[in-house]
Protein backbone atom coordinates (compact mmCIF):
# COMPACT_ATOMS: atom_id res chain seq x y z
CA UNK A 1 0.00 0.00 0.00
CA UNK A 2 1.07 3.45 -0.86
CA UNK A 3 0.37 6.42 1.54
CA UNK A 4 -1.10 8.16 -1.21
CA UNK A 5 -3.69 5.89 -1.24
CA UNK A 6 -4.64 7.88 1.99
CA UNK A 7 -4.54 10.80 0.24
CA UNK A 8 -8.14 11.99 -1.15
CA UNK A 9 -8.60 10.57 -4.35
CA UNK A 10 -9.47 13.58 -6.22
CA UNK A 11 -6.39 15.72 -5.48
CA UNK A 12 -4.52 12.59 -6.62
CA UNK A 13 -5.91 12.48 -9.86
CA UNK A 14 -5.95 16.65 -10.03
CA UNK A 15 -4.21 18.28 -12.90
CA UNK A 16 -2.45 20.88 -11.13
CA UNK A 17 -2.21 24.48 -12.16
CA UNK A 18 1.15 24.39 -14.52
CA UNK A 19 2.75 28.07 -13.48
CA UNK A 20 5.10 30.14 -16.29
CA UNK A 21 7.90 29.37 -14.17
CA UNK A 22 7.34 26.30 -13.75
CA UNK A 23 6.69 25.09 -17.77
CA UNK A 24 10.04 27.40 -18.73
CA UNK A 25 13.34 27.89 -16.91
CA UNK A 26 16.30 29.57 -18.43
CA UNK A 27 16.88 32.03 -21.10
CA UNK A 28 17.22 36.03 -20.76
CA UNK A 29 14.44 37.71 -21.93
CA UNK A 30 11.25 36.89 -19.76
CA UNK A 31 8.13 37.54 -21.84
CA UNK A 32 5.90 34.44 -20.43
CA UNK A 33 4.63 35.47 -17.64
CA UNK A 34 3.29 38.68 -18.01
CA UNK A 35 5.41 40.58 -15.41
CA UNK A 36 6.75 43.99 -15.61
CA UNK A 37 9.50 44.28 -17.44
CA UNK A 38 10.91 47.40 -14.37
CA UNK A 39 11.78 46.24 -11.25
CA UNK A 40 9.69 48.29 -8.49
CA UNK A 41 10.96 50.79 -5.80
CA UNK A 42 13.51 49.78 -2.79
CA UNK A 43 13.95 46.40 -5.28
CA UNK A 44 17.60 46.03 -3.95
CA UNK A 45 18.18 43.55 -6.44
CA UNK A 46 15.76 41.02 -5.51
CA UNK A 47 13.95 41.16 -8.93
CA UNK A 48 10.44 41.67 -7.07
CA UNK A 49 8.87 42.18 -10.37
CA UNK A 50 9.60 38.46 -11.88
CA UNK A 51 7.64 35.78 -10.07
CA UNK A 52 9.85 33.92 -7.51
CA UNK A 53 10.86 30.29 -7.42
CA UNK A 54 8.38 27.97 -6.18
CA UNK A 55 10.65 26.24 -4.76
CA UNK A 56 13.76 27.98 -4.44
CA UNK A 57 16.85 25.35 -4.92
CA UNK A 58 19.30 27.01 -2.77
CA UNK A 59 16.77 27.20 0.33
CA UNK A 60 15.96 23.50 -0.55
CA UNK A 61 19.46 22.62 -0.55
CA UNK A 62 20.23 24.53 3.30
CA UNK A 63 16.99 23.17 4.60
CA UNK A 64 17.53 19.95 3.38
CA UNK A 65 21.29 20.19 5.24
CA UNK A 66 20.06 21.69 8.13
CA UNK A 67 17.51 19.46 8.89
CA UNK A 68 19.44 16.34 7.90
CA UNK A 69 17.08 15.07 4.54
CA UNK A 70 17.24 14.70 1.10
CA UNK A 71 15.79 17.53 -1.10
CA UNK A 72 13.14 15.49 -2.73
CA UNK A 73 12.08 15.65 1.02
CA UNK A 74 11.70 19.08 1.47
CA UNK A 75 8.43 21.19 1.12
CA UNK A 76 8.98 24.93 1.68
CA UNK A 77 5.55 27.06 2.66
CA UNK A 78 4.44 29.88 4.62
CA UNK A 79 5.21 28.84 7.79
CA UNK A 80 4.65 25.21 8.94
CA UNK A 81 0.76 26.75 9.53
CA UNK A 82 0.52 26.22 5.56
CA UNK A 83 2.11 22.70 5.95
CA UNK A 84 -0.51 22.05 8.51
CA UNK A 85 -3.30 23.26 5.99
CA UNK A 86 -2.20 21.53 3.16
CA UNK A 87 -2.44 18.05 4.65
CA UNK A 88 -5.56 18.36 6.18
CA UNK A 89 -6.90 19.53 2.02
CA UNK A 90 -4.94 16.83 0.64
CA UNK A 91 -5.83 14.13 2.92
CA UNK A 92 -9.36 14.77 4.44
CA UNK A 93 -12.49 14.62 2.65
CA UNK A 94 -14.89 17.22 3.78
CA UNK A 95 -17.56 15.39 5.68
CA UNK A 96 -16.20 12.22 6.10
CA UNK A 97 -12.88 11.49 7.24
CA UNK A 98 -11.06 13.13 10.60
CA UNK A 99 -7.65 14.31 12.09
CA UNK A 100 -6.70 12.89 15.59
CA UNK A 101 -5.18 15.53 17.94
CA UNK A 102 -3.95 15.31 22.13
CA UNK A 103 -4.69 18.99 23.84
CA UNK A 104 -3.86 20.41 25.10
CA UNK A 105 -2.45 21.44 21.74
CA UNK A 106 -1.53 23.73 19.00
CA UNK A 107 -5.35 25.29 17.97
CA UNK A 108 -4.20 25.42 14.09
CA UNK A 109 -4.26 21.53 13.71
CA UNK A 110 -8.71 21.70 14.56
CA UNK A 111 -9.12 25.28 13.23
CA UNK A 112 -7.47 23.80 9.50
CA UNK A 113 -9.66 20.69 10.52
CA UNK A 114 -12.58 22.51 10.90
CA UNK A 115 -12.36 24.78 7.68
CA UNK A 116 -11.92 21.68 5.67
CA UNK A 117 -15.33 20.27 6.98
CA UNK A 118 -13.25 17.50 8.46
CA UNK A 119 -13.74 16.02 12.06
CA UNK A 120 -11.76 16.19 14.77
CA UNK A 121 -11.44 13.13 17.11
CA UNK A 122 -9.49 14.19 20.55
CA UNK A 123 -7.51 12.35 22.90
CA UNK A 124 -6.54 13.94 25.81
CA UNK A 125 -2.38 13.87 27.19
CA UNK A 126 -2.17 12.78 30.69
CA UNK A 127 -2.38 14.47 33.62
CA UNK A 128 1.64 14.83 33.69
CA UNK A 129 0.87 16.25 30.03
CA UNK A 130 2.79 13.26 28.70
CA UNK A 131 1.64 11.86 25.52
CA UNK A 132 -0.34 8.20 25.81
CA UNK A 133 0.09 6.62 22.72
CA UNK A 134 -2.14 3.70 23.64
CA UNK A 135 -4.99 5.59 24.55
CA UNK A 136 -4.60 7.40 20.82
CA UNK A 137 -4.38 4.14 19.22
CA UNK A 138 -7.77 3.11 20.89
CA UNK A 139 -9.50 6.21 19.71
CA UNK A 140 -8.66 6.16 15.90
CA UNK A 141 -11.96 5.46 13.46
CA UNK A 142 -11.53 4.58 9.68
CA UNK A 143 -12.18 8.09 9.07
CA UNK A 144 -8.71 9.44 10.70
CA UNK A 145 -6.50 10.09 7.93
CA UNK A 146 -3.83 11.92 10.04
CA UNK A 147 -2.92 11.91 13.92
CA UNK A 148 -0.95 15.33 14.68
CA UNK A 149 1.49 15.19 17.48
CA UNK A 150 3.11 18.31 18.55
CA UNK A 151 6.71 18.12 20.10
CA UNK A 152 7.54 20.02 22.48
CA UNK A 153 3.99 20.48 22.24
CA UNK A 154 2.57 24.14 22.53
CA UNK A 155 1.35 25.47 25.47
CA UNK A 156 2.48 22.75 28.02
CA UNK A 157 6.52 22.72 26.54
CA UNK A 158 6.81 19.02 26.91
CA UNK A 159 8.53 16.69 24.56
CA UNK A 160 7.13 13.56 22.96
CA UNK A 161 9.79 10.83 23.61
CA UNK A 162 11.09 9.75 20.22
CA UNK A 163 10.79 6.21 20.66
CA UNK A 164 6.83 6.73 21.60
CA UNK A 165 7.01 8.76 18.06
CA UNK A 166 8.39 5.42 16.78
CA UNK A 167 5.73 3.27 18.50
CA UNK A 168 2.84 5.31 16.87
CA UNK A 169 4.30 5.55 13.34
CA UNK A 170 4.68 1.57 13.31
CA UNK A 171 1.17 1.34 14.51
CA UNK A 172 -0.16 3.72 11.85
CA UNK A 173 1.07 2.34 8.59
CA UNK A 174 -1.40 1.76 6.20
CA UNK A 175 -3.74 3.44 8.59
CA UNK A 176 -3.31 7.07 9.22
CA UNK A 177 -0.26 9.87 8.37
CA UNK A 178 1.61 11.22 11.45
CA UNK A 179 2.42 14.47 11.76
CA UNK A 180 5.17 15.76 13.91
CA UNK A 181 5.07 19.35 14.80
CA UNK A 182 8.76 20.63 15.85
CA UNK A 183 8.24 23.96 15.85
CA UNK A 184 10.67 24.65 19.11
CA UNK A 185 13.04 21.48 19.01
CA UNK A 186 15.43 23.58 18.47
CA UNK A 187 15.16 24.54 22.23
CA UNK A 188 14.87 21.27 23.66
CA UNK A 189 17.77 18.62 24.43
CA UNK A 190 15.51 15.92 22.14
CA UNK A 191 16.44 14.77 18.40
CA UNK A 192 14.13 15.48 15.70
CA UNK A 193 11.96 12.72 14.23
CA UNK A 194 13.29 13.31 10.98
CA UNK A 195 15.26 10.26 10.21
CA UNK A 196 12.19 8.13 10.74
CA UNK A 197 11.41 9.10 7.49
CA UNK A 198 13.32 6.90 5.46
CA UNK A 199 11.84 4.61 7.15
CA UNK A 200 8.27 5.55 7.47
CA UNK A 201 6.62 6.77 4.04
CA UNK A 202 3.36 7.75 6.18
CA UNK A 203 5.65 10.05 8.61
CA UNK A 204 5.48 13.64 7.98
CA UNK A 205 8.41 16.37 9.95
CA UNK A 206 6.81 19.69 10.53
CA UNK A 207 10.04 22.82 11.17
CA UNK A 208 9.56 26.48 11.08
CA UNK A 209 12.35 29.58 10.87
CA UNK A 210 9.66 30.96 13.14
CA UNK A 211 10.84 30.70 16.58
CA UNK A 212 14.53 29.53 17.05
CA UNK A 213 15.81 31.20 14.05
CA UNK A 214 14.04 34.88 14.38
CA UNK A 215 11.57 34.45 11.02
CA UNK A 216 8.37 34.60 12.10
CA UNK A 217 7.54 37.49 9.98
CA UNK A 218 8.60 36.54 6.59
CA UNK A 219 6.85 32.86 7.07
CA UNK A 220 9.02 30.50 6.18
CA UNK A 221 7.87 26.79 7.18
CA UNK A 222 9.10 23.65 6.25
CA UNK A 223 7.57 20.01 6.22
CA UNK A 224 9.89 17.45 5.73
CA UNK A 225 8.12 13.79 4.19
CA UNK A 226 8.77 11.04 1.62
CA UNK A 227 8.56 12.76 -2.21
CA UNK A 228 5.23 11.41 -2.49
CA UNK A 229 3.77 13.07 0.21
CA UNK A 230 5.94 16.19 -0.61
CA UNK A 231 4.79 16.13 -4.88
CA UNK A 232 1.05 15.88 -3.59
CA UNK A 233 1.14 18.74 -1.23
CA UNK A 234 2.67 20.82 -4.50
CA UNK A 235 -0.09 20.35 -6.03
CA UNK A 236 -2.56 21.87 -3.69
CA UNK A 237 -0.12 24.55 -2.84
CA UNK A 238 -0.30 27.94 -4.21
CA UNK A 239 1.56 28.58 -7.46
CA UNK A 240 4.24 31.27 -5.91
CA UNK A 241 4.06 30.38 -1.67
CA UNK A 242 7.33 32.04 -1.37
CA UNK A 243 8.23 35.72 -1.35
CA UNK A 244 11.33 36.77 -2.97
CA UNK A 245 12.72 39.01 -0.01
CA UNK A 246 11.28 36.33 2.53
CA UNK A 247 13.36 33.63 0.68
CA UNK A 248 16.24 36.18 0.61
CA UNK A 249 15.98 36.65 4.52
CA UNK A 250 15.77 33.15 5.14
CA UNK A 251 19.35 32.39 2.98
CA UNK A 252 20.59 35.10 5.11
CA UNK A 253 19.35 33.61 8.66
CA UNK A 254 21.01 30.10 7.25
CA UNK A 255 24.70 31.31 6.53
CA UNK A 256 27.25 29.98 8.80
CA UNK A 257 26.61 33.93 10.47
CA UNK A 258 23.37 33.35 10.85
CA UNK A 259 23.26 29.74 12.36
CA UNK A 260 25.85 31.32 14.94
CA UNK A 261 23.67 33.87 15.84
CA UNK A 262 20.56 31.81 15.98
CA UNK A 263 22.47 29.11 18.79
CA UNK A 264 23.78 31.50 20.55
CA UNK A 265 20.18 33.01 21.08
CA UNK A 266 18.90 29.55 21.64
CA UNK A 267 21.42 29.38 24.83
CA UNK A 268 20.33 32.26 25.99
CA UNK A 269 16.71 31.71 25.67
CA UNK A 270 17.45 27.97 27.65
CA UNK A 271 19.25 30.05 29.89
CA UNK A 272 16.76 32.61 30.45
CA UNK A 273 14.00 29.42 30.60
CA UNK A 274 16.06 28.00 33.81
CA UNK A 275 16.34 31.11 35.29
CA UNK A 276 12.71 32.59 34.40
CA UNK A 277 11.04 28.87 36.14
CA UNK A 278 13.30 28.91 38.89
CA UNK A 279 12.34 32.60 39.58
CA UNK A 280 8.09 31.87 39.27
CA UNK A 281 8.21 28.94 41.27
CA UNK A 282 9.41 30.83 44.09
CA UNK A 283 6.90 33.64 43.32
CA UNK A 284 3.55 33.70 46.07
CA UNK A 285 0.25 33.03 43.97
CA UNK A 286 2.13 30.57 41.61
CA UNK A 287 1.11 26.58 41.62
CA UNK A 288 3.29 25.31 39.39
CA UNK A 289 5.48 25.86 36.39
CA UNK A 290 5.23 23.29 34.05
CA UNK A 291 8.87 21.92 32.77
CA UNK A 292 9.33 23.15 29.27
CA UNK A 293 11.56 22.37 26.46
CA UNK A 294 10.61 25.11 24.53
CA UNK A 295 10.89 28.98 24.41
CA UNK A 296 7.64 29.53 26.75
CA UNK A 297 6.72 28.38 30.25
CA UNK A 298 2.97 27.33 30.70
CA UNK A 299 2.45 28.85 34.68
CA UNK A 300 -0.63 27.74 36.71
CA UNK A 301 -1.71 30.67 38.83
CA UNK A 302 -4.11 31.05 42.04
CA UNK A 303 -5.81 33.68 40.29
CA UNK A 304 -4.78 33.95 36.55
CA UNK A 305 -7.10 36.28 35.61
CA UNK A 306 -5.81 38.99 38.26
CA UNK A 307 -1.95 38.43 37.08
CA UNK A 308 -2.89 38.66 33.59
CA UNK A 309 -4.45 41.69 34.38
CA UNK A 310 -1.56 43.02 36.47
CA UNK A 311 1.07 41.77 33.80
CA UNK A 312 -1.10 44.09 30.98
CA UNK A 313 -1.68 46.93 33.11
CA UNK A 314 2.55 47.02 33.10
CA UNK A 315 2.55 46.80 29.70
CA UNK A 316 3.28 43.01 29.29
CA UNK A 317 0.86 40.70 27.56
CA UNK A 318 1.46 36.94 27.82
CA UNK A 319 -0.63 34.48 26.69
CA UNK A 320 -3.88 33.53 28.24
CA UNK A 321 -4.05 29.42 27.97
CA UNK A 322 -7.33 29.19 31.17
CA UNK A 323 -9.40 28.00 27.90
CA UNK A 324 -7.34 24.60 26.93
CA UNK A 325 -8.34 21.38 29.03
CA UNK A 326 -6.34 20.77 31.78
CA UNK A 327 -4.49 24.36 32.29
CA UNK A 328 -7.93 26.22 33.77
CA UNK A 329 -5.54 28.35 36.23
CA UNK A 330 -2.59 28.90 33.60
CA UNK A 331 -0.75 31.39 31.55
CA UNK A 332 1.73 30.50 28.76
CA UNK A 333 4.91 33.06 29.33
CA UNK A 334 7.09 33.61 26.18
CA UNK A 335 10.73 33.80 26.89
CA UNK A 336 12.04 37.44 26.24
CA UNK A 337 15.50 39.50 26.38
CA UNK A 338 16.29 39.51 30.04
CA UNK A 339 15.11 42.78 31.05
CA UNK A 340 11.85 41.86 29.81
CA UNK A 341 11.66 38.78 32.02
CA UNK A 342 13.39 40.68 34.89
CA UNK A 343 10.10 42.90 34.26
CA UNK A 344 7.61 40.51 34.52
CA UNK A 345 9.54 39.32 37.85
CA UNK A 346 9.29 42.67 38.95
CA UNK A 347 5.32 42.81 38.60
CA UNK A 348 4.89 39.17 39.60
CA UNK A 349 6.92 40.01 42.85
CA UNK A 350 5.05 43.09 43.74
CA UNK A 351 8.54 45.36 43.33
CA UNK A 352 6.92 47.53 42.20
CA UNK A 353 4.54 50.42 43.45
CA UNK A 354 3.57 52.07 40.34
CA UNK A 355 2.46 49.79 37.21
CA UNK A 356 2.95 52.60 35.13
CA UNK A 357 6.56 53.36 36.39
CA UNK A 358 7.11 50.69 35.07
CA UNK A 359 5.52 50.89 31.38
CA UNK A 360 7.33 53.96 31.16
CA UNK A 361 10.59 51.95 30.81
CA UNK A 362 11.51 53.06 34.87
CA UNK A 363 13.00 50.81 37.31
CA UNK A 364 11.87 51.15 40.98
C1 LIG B 1 4.21 28.68 16.16
C2 LIG B 1 3.77 27.28 15.85
C3 LIG B 1 3.63 26.83 14.54
C4 LIG B 1 3.50 27.76 13.39
O1 LIG B 1 4.63 28.16 12.92
P1 LIG B 1 4.73 28.98 11.54
O2 LIG B 1 5.83 28.28 10.87
O3 LIG B 1 5.02 30.37 11.94
O4 LIG B 1 3.44 28.87 10.79
C5 LIG B 1 3.40 25.50 14.29
N1 LIG B 1 3.23 24.65 15.30
C6 LIG B 1 3.29 25.05 16.58
C7 LIG B 1 3.10 24.07 17.64
C8 LIG B 1 3.55 26.38 16.89
O5 LIG B 1 3.54 26.78 18.16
Amino acid sequence: MSVLDLARPEIRALQPYSSARMEASGGQVLLNANESAWAPPGDHELGCHRYPDPQPAPLIDALARLYGVRTSQVLVGRGSDEAIDLLVRAFCRAGQDAIAIQPPTFGMYAVSAHIQGAGVITVPLAADFSLDVDAVLAALTPAVKLVFVCTPNNPTGQLVRLQDVARLAQALVGRALLVVDEAYIEFSDAPSAAPLIDQFDHLAVLRTLSKAWALAGARIGTLLANEQVVALLRRVMAPYPLPRPCVALALEALTEGGQDAARAHIALVREQRARMARALAEVPGVRQVLPSQANFLAVRFDDASAVYQRLLAAGIVVRDIQRYPQLGDALRITVGLPEENDRVLDVLQNRLQDARALAAGQRP
